[in-house]
C-alpha cells in the first residue's frame, strides 16, 4: 500500500508541536514554581536579565527534551505499533484476496497485548473462512458429480429413443429410464434445497402435539409393498399414547429416511424392527435392521453430506438423507446415534425431547 508522504510529514510536524507545547508547559510550570519558592525562601530578587537568560535556557531545554521524547516515541511506535499494524494489514489483505491459509504469529510486544488479540481473532476468522470455502468447493464438486451421472444416463436413453426401429417394449423401457432418472435428480435437488433451508434456518419448526406411535405406523405402512416384495419381516414394539410436541412434517422426514435405508440395506428374508418407548421427558425410537451393517469408519461419516458408505446401493440415493435427518434432529435439540456391525445389521436410535 502506498503511503501519502505529505500527510505523514504534516502528521509528524503536528505531533512534534504537540509534544513541544506539552513539554514547554510542564517545564515552565516547574521552573516558575521552583523560582518563586527559591525567591521567597532565600529572599532573592531576580533581575529581568536573569529571567531572560533562564527563559532562553529553558526554551532550548524544552526543544532538546521534545526532540528526545519524539525520538523515543518514534522508535517505540516503529517497534510496537507500526510493525504489528503492517503484519496485520498484510494478513488481512491476503485474506481479502482469498488466501485463507494466512496465520499471524503472536507478536508478544509487552504492553501491546491488544495486537495479539486482534491477530488471534484474524487467525480464527481465516480458519473458519477456509473451512467454509472447503465446504463450498466440496459441495459444488459433489453436486456436479451427482448431476453428471443421471444426465449422462438420460442422454443415453434420449439417443436410444431416437432410433427409428424400436419395438414398443424398448420405447417404453427407455422412456421409463428417462422418467426414473429425472425423478432421482429432482429428488436430489429437493433434498439439497431442503438441507440448504434447514442450514440457513429458513425453516421454522411448526410445533404441534401429536401421537408419535401413530406417525411411526403411518410412515412404516408406506413401505408395505417394498417389504412384501423383498420378503422382509417387520417387528414393531410401539408404546401407546406417546405424545410429543414437535414439527410433525420434519419428523416424518426422519422416519422416512431411516425406514427407506433399513429396507434398502436389508436383503430378502431379513428383519426390520421399529420400537418406541418413552420416559417422562423424552421419547426413544429405535429402527433396526439385519442388513449389511457398516464398519466403524463408515459409521463415523454417514451424517455428512453426499457421503455414501455402501456404493452398491448408490443409485438408490445421493448421500443426503442422513445429513438431512441429522439437521432436523439438531434443530429439534434431539439426539441420533447408530450402532452397527458390518454384515450383521444396524440400529439407529433417535431421542426426542418434549413429551
Ligand atoms: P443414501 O440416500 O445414499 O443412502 P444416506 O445419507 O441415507 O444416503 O446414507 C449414507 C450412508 O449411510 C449410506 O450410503 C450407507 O453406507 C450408510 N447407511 C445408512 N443407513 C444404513 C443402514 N440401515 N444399514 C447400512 N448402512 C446404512
Amino acid at each position: 500500500m502506498k503511503k501519502p508522504v505529505l500527510r505523514d510529514v504534516l502528521g509528524a510536524i503536528s505531533s512534534f508541536f504537540l509534544f513541544f507545547l506539552t513539554v514547554g508547559f510542564i517545564v515552565s510550570c516547574c521552573m516558575m514554581l521552583f523560582i518563586s519558592v527559591l525567591a521567597d525562601t532565600m529572599a532573592i530578587t531576580f533581575t529581568s536579565d536573569d529571567i531572560a537568560a533562564a527563559a532562553k535556557l529553558t526554551f532550548w531545554n524544552v526543544i532538546l527534551i521534545t526532540i528526545l521524547f519524539k525520538l523515543a516515541d518514534f522508535i517505540r511506535r516503529k517497534i510496537l505499533v507500526d510493525r504489528p499494524t503492517r503484519i496485520i494489514t498484510e494478513a488481512t489483505e491476503k485474506i481479502m484476496a482469498g488466501d485463507f491459509s494466512v496465520r499471524i504469529k503472536p507478536m508478544q510486544s509487552s504492553g501491546m497485548e491488544g495486537f495479539d488479540q486482534i491477530a488471534a481473532a484474524i487467525n480464527q476468522m481465516a480458519e473458519e473462512l477456509g473451512g467454509v470455502e472447503t465446504l463450498r468447493t466440496d459441495f459444488i464438486a459433489n453436486v456436479s458429480h451427482e448431476m453428471k451421472t443421471p444426465l449422462t444416463v438420460m442422454q443415453n436413453y434420449g439417443t436410444l429413443l431416437q432410433s427409428p426401429d424400436l419395438t414398443e417394449e424398448q420405447r417404453i423401457e427407455y422412456a421409463k429410464g428417462v422418467t426414473y432418472t429425472s425423478r432421482r435428480m429432482a429428488d436430489m435437488m429437493e433434498n439439497i434445497l431442503k438441507l440448504n433451508r434447514l442450514e440457513n434456518q429458513q425453516i421454522f419448526p411448526q410445533v404441534t402435539e401429536f401421537d408419535l406411535g401413530e406417525q411411526l405406523c403411518e410412515c412404516l405402512l408406506q413401505y408395505e409393498n417394498i417389504w412384501e416384495k423383498a420378503d422382509i419381516e417387520i417387528e414393531t414394539e410401539i408404546a401407546e399414547n406417546v405424545r410429543v410436541k414437535a414439527d410433525a412434517e420434519l419428523l416424518s422426514h426422519v422416519w422416512n429416511n431411516l425406514f427407506s435405508n433399513a429396507f434398502k440395506f436389508t436383503p430378502s428374508g431379513g428383519i426390520v424392527s421399529v420400537s418406541l418407548t418413552a420416559t417422562e421427558s423424552h421419547a426413544i425410537v429405535k429402527v433396526s435392521d439385519t442388513g449389511c451393517g457398516m464398519t466403524r469408519e463408515v459409521g463415523a461419516h454417514i451424517f455428512e453430506k453426499f457421503y455414501q458408505g455402501d456404493t452398491s446401493h448408490s443409485v438408490q440415493g445421493n448421500g443426503l438423507g442422513l445429513a438431512l435427518v441429522k439437521r432436523v434432529i439438531d434443530i429439534m435439540q434431539g439426539e441420533i446415534s447408530v450402532e452397527s456391525e458390518a454384515g450383521k445389521g444396524s440400529t439407529f436410535t433417535v431421542i426426542i425431547r418434549g413429551c
